[in-house]
C-alpha cells in the first residue's frame, strides 16, 4: 500500500488530520539538509531515506495483508484481528505498547491491548472510563482528530490526577502517547492509542499508519457485525422453518404448535419468559415458556382483556407492538402481583391479528430492563403471525372434520334408508314365504296327525279335534302374516290400536307352549301386575314376539348344555317407555355376527332367511321404539323391545 493511502477505511477530512502530511515534512527535511551537504553526500542521504522508506513501506505491506487475511478468513471473532493490528502498529510505530478502545458514545471500553500491565487494565476495567478532557483521548473525542502527546508526565490530565493517565505513567511508564480515532462513515466508533515508555514523539508517517490501522479494524468490525446480522437472520430462517414444518405435521394438535412457536420465539428473541393468551371466544389454547413452575398458573390467571393495565392489555387494545422497558417504572401497570412472582422488568406484547383484529398476544418478558430491539419485535411480530396462521388451520380443520361427519352421516342414513327400500322389495317375496312357512308346516303335521287318529280303530275323535282346531288356528297365524307384511307397507299408523302388554305377552307364549314342551324349554313370565297399554300393531307386535321367541328356541335346541329356560319379561322404561325383554339361556349370539344381526339377510342357520330381525327392528321402530340385544348372564341372549308406553306405566312391577 502506497504511504498515506487510505485503502480500507474512510479518507479523513482536513478537520481531523491535524498532523502535516508525511511527503512534505520529509521533503522539507531534505531541503534543509542540502544545505549543509555535498551533492554525493545529498544523494547518499536521499537513497539511504528512499531505501529506509520503501522498506517501512513493505513492513507495513506485510503487516496490512496480514490484518486483511485475517479479515477475511475471521468467522465472526474480531478479536485475533485486533490482537494483530495492534501488535502491527506498535511495531510499525516503534511504540512500547498500545489499546483499542470501542467508544459507545458515553465512555471508552477496552477491547484489546498489547504490552500492558494487568494493574492498568484493571484501573480501566473498574468502571466505564469517561475521559478526562485534557487527555489524550479526551481530546481527541473533542477534536474527532488523532492527538499527540510528546510527554504524559507533563500533560494537565496527569498534574490533575486522572486515574487512567496516572496508570498509565506510573504503572506502565509510559510518556510519549498518540490516540487516533477510528471511524464508521461520520460516527466515532473507537480508537487506537499507542504508547511510548520515553519522550520521543510519533512521526506523521506514524500517524498515518496507526489511521491505517483504524480504518481496518473499523471494517472487522463491521464484517463481524455483518456476518452476525446474518448468522441470526440465517438462524431466524431456520427456526421459521421449523414453525412451517411443524405447522404442517401437526395441524391436529395445535398446543403442541403454539408451544413449540413460543420456545422459539422466547429463545431468537432474547427473551426468558414467554406466555401466548388466547382470546377464547377465537381458541382456547394458552401457552407459556420458562421462569418458575407457576408460571402457567399465575399465566393463565392473566385473561384476554382490552385494558391499559397490562402489556398485554395494551397490544390487545391497540393491535400493534407494545414494548414497556421496565413495567415498575410504569404508573399505569397493574399486574403487580404477577410481576413479583415471576420477576420481569422489560416486557413486549405482539398480537395475533386476523383481519386485523386481535385474537390473542404473545408476551416477551426478561427479567432485567433491556429492551427489545426493533429487529425482534420485528421477529416476534412474525412468529405471532405464525400463531394466528397455525390456529386458522386447526379451526378449518377441525369444521372440515365436523362437515365430513356430518356427511358421512347423512351418506350411512341414506345406505341405510336404500337398503330398506331394497328389503322392502326384494324381501317381501322372501319374507312371506318364511313367516307362511312356520303355519303351513304346523297344518300340514296337524293335518296328518288327524289322519292317523282317523284311521285308528275305533278312530280317536278328540285326537281329530284337536289337531283339526291347531289346523285351523295356523290358518288364521298364516293369513295374519299376510296382513301383517301388508301393514308393514302401509302408512304407520295404519291398523293401530289400544294393546294390553300383558295380554299380548302371554297369547304369544301360549301359542308357542306346545313348541317350548316339544323341546324341553321351561317359559317364564315377569309381569308387571297393573298392566300397562301401548298404542300399535297387534298382529306385527305379535310377529315380532313371535320371531325372537322362535330364535330363541332354536338358539337353545342347537345346544346341548344346560337347563334350558327362556323368560319373558316387561317392566316400565322410564315414566313413558316400557321394555318387553325376551332372554334365553342359550349360547347367546356370535361375537363376529353381533354387530349386523339386525341386518336383513344375514342368518347363521343353514336354512334360515336373515329376516326375522330384519322385520322385527322395522316393526319395532315404526312403533317409536328400539329393538337391541345384549348377553344375557350366566349365558344366552337377552333382546329388549322398549315400545312408548299410551300412558305413563304404572312403577309397580308384579
Ligand atoms: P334367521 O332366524 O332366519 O337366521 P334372524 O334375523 O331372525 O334370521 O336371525 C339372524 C341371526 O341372529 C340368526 O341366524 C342367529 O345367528 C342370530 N340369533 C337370533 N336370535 C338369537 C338368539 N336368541 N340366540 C343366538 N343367536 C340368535
Amino acid at each position: 500500500m502506497a504511504r498515506g493511502s487510505k485503502a480500507g477505511g474512510k479518507p479523513l477530512g482536513g478537520r481531523r488530520r491535524k498532523t502535516p502530511g508525511r511527503k512534505r515534512h520529509s521533503h522539507q527535511n531534505a531541503v534543509r539538509r542540502g544545505g549543509v551537504a555535498s551533492v554525493a553526500g545529498r544523494r547518499k542521504v536521499v537513497v539511504s531515506r528512499l531505501d529506509r522508506e520503501l522498506k517501512e513501506v513493505a513492513e507495513q505491506q506485510v503487516a496490512t495483508s496480514e490484518v486483511l487475511r485475517l479479515i477475511s478468513s475471521s468467522s465472526g471473532d474480531v478479536q485475533p484481528i485486533f490482537a494483530s493490528i495492534l501488535a502491527s502498529a506498535v511495531r510499525l510505530c516503534a511504540a512500547d505498547n498500545g489499546v483499542i478502545n470501542r467508544w459507545d458514545g458515553g465512555a471508552l471500553h477496552l477491547i484489546a491491548t498489547h504490552n500492558m500491565p494487568q494493574a492498568f487494565i484493571d484501573v480501566r476495567n473498574q468502571s466505564p472510563y469517561r475521559p478526562h478532557q485534557h487527555s489524550a483521548s479526551g481530546r481527541m473525542l473533542a477534536s474527532k482528530a488523532p492527538v499527540h502527546i510528546a510527554d504524559l508526565a507533563e500533560d494537565r490530565s496527569y498534574l490533575e490526577g486522572n486515574p487512567p493517565t496516572v496508570a498509565a505513567v506510573e504503572v506502565v511508564g509510559i510518556r510519549t502517547t498518540l490516540a487516533v480515532p477510528m471511524w464508521k462513515g461520520d460516527e466515532l466508533v473507537g480508537s487506537i492509542s499507542l504508547g511510548r515508555n520515553e519522550v520521543r514523539p510519533f512521526t506523521s508517517g506514524q500517524i498515518e499508519v496507526v489511521q491505517n490501522f483504524a480504518a481496518q479494524a473499523v471494517v472487522a468490525i463491521e464484517n463481524a457485525r455483518l456476518l452476525h446480522e446474518l448468522r441470526e437472520t440465517l438462524e431466524q430462517q431456520v427456526a421459521a422453518a421449523d414453525v412451517l414444518k411443524i405447522i404442517s405435521r401437526s395441524t391436529f394438535d395445535l398446543q403442541t404448535v403454539l408451544d413449540t412457536l413460543l420456545e422459539l420465539v422466547v429463545r431468537l428473541c432474547g427473551a426468558e419468559l414467554g406466555a401466548l393468551h388466547p382470546k377464547r371466544a377465537n381458541f382456547r389454547a394458552f401457552a407459556t415458556y420458562g421462569g418458575p413452575a407457576s408460571h402457567n398458573e399465575v399465566a393463565s390467571t392473566v385473561l384476554f382483556e382490552p385494558d391499559s393495565g397490562s402489556v398485554m392489555g395494551r397490544t390487545a387494545l391497540e393491535g400493534r407492538p407494545v414494548q414497556v422497558a421496565d413495567v415498575l417504572a410504569d404508573p399505569q401497570y397493574q399486574l403487580q402481583a404477577a410481576q413479583q412472582q415471576l420477576g420481569y422488568r422489560t416486557c413486549l406484547g405482539v398480537p395475533l391479528l386476523r383481519d386485523g383484529e386481535p385474537i390473542g398476544v404473545i408476551v416477551l418478558m426478561r427479567s432485567t430492563v433491556r429492551p427489545f430491539t426493533d429487529r425482534q419485535i420485528q421477529l416476534a411480530q412474525n412468529f405471532a403471525d405464525q400463531a394466528v396462521v397455525a390456529i386458522e388451520n386447526a379451526r378449518l380443520l377441525t369444521e372440515l372434520r365436523q362437515r365430513t361427519d356430518a356427511l358421512s352421516r347423512t351418506v350411512a342414513e341414506l345406505q341405510r334408508e336404500r337398503k330398506n327400500k331394497l328389503m322392502n322389495l326384494e324381501a317381501m317375496a322372501a319374507s312371506i314365504s318364511h313367516e307362511v312357512r312356520q303355519p303351513l308346516a304346523s297344518i300340514a303335521s296337524n293335518g296328518g296327525a288327524a289322519i292317523r287318529f282317523l284311521g285308528h280303530a275305533p278312530p280317536n275323535l278328540e285326537e281329530v279335534r284337536s289337531a283339526l282346531n291347531r289346523m285351523v288356528s295356523e290358518s288364521h297365524r298364516a293369513s295374519q302374516v299376510f296382513d301383517n307384511i301388508r301393514a308393514l307397507f302401509e302408512k304407520a299408523e295404519q291398523g293401530h290400536e289400544s294393546i294390553d302388554v300383558n295380554d299380548l305377552v302371554r297369547s304369544v307364549l301360549s301359542g308357542l307352549q306346545g313348541e317350548l314342551d316339544d323341546h324341553g324349554i321351561t317359559g317364564r313370565l315377569d309381569l308387571p301386575r297393573d298392566s300397562p297399554s301401548i298404542t300399535g300393531h297387534k298382529g306385527q307386535l305379535q310377529e315380532v314376539l313371535v320371531n325372537l321367541i322362535h330364535n330363541a328356541i332354536e338358539a337353545m335346541r342347537a345346544d346341548e348344555a344346560g337347563r334350558r329356560l327362556l323368560q319373558v319379561s316387561v317392566r316400565p322404561g322410564g315414566a313413558d317407555k316400557l321394555i318387553v325383554a325376551v332372554e334365553d339361556s342359550g349360547p347367546g349370539i356370535d361375537a363376529k355376527q353381533a354387530a349386523n344381526i339386525f341386518d336383513a339377510f344375514v342368518t347363521t342357520k343353514p336354512h334360515g332367511m336373515g329376516l326375522g330381525l330384519a322385520l322385527s327392528r322395522m316393526i319395532v321402530e315404526r312403533h317409536g321404539g328400539q329393538l337391541s340385544v345384549s348377553p344375557a348372564q350366566p349365558r344366552g341372549a337377552v333382546f329388549r323391545m322398549v315400545l312408548p308406553t299410551a300412558q305413563p306405566s304404572s312403577k309397580a312391577s308384579r
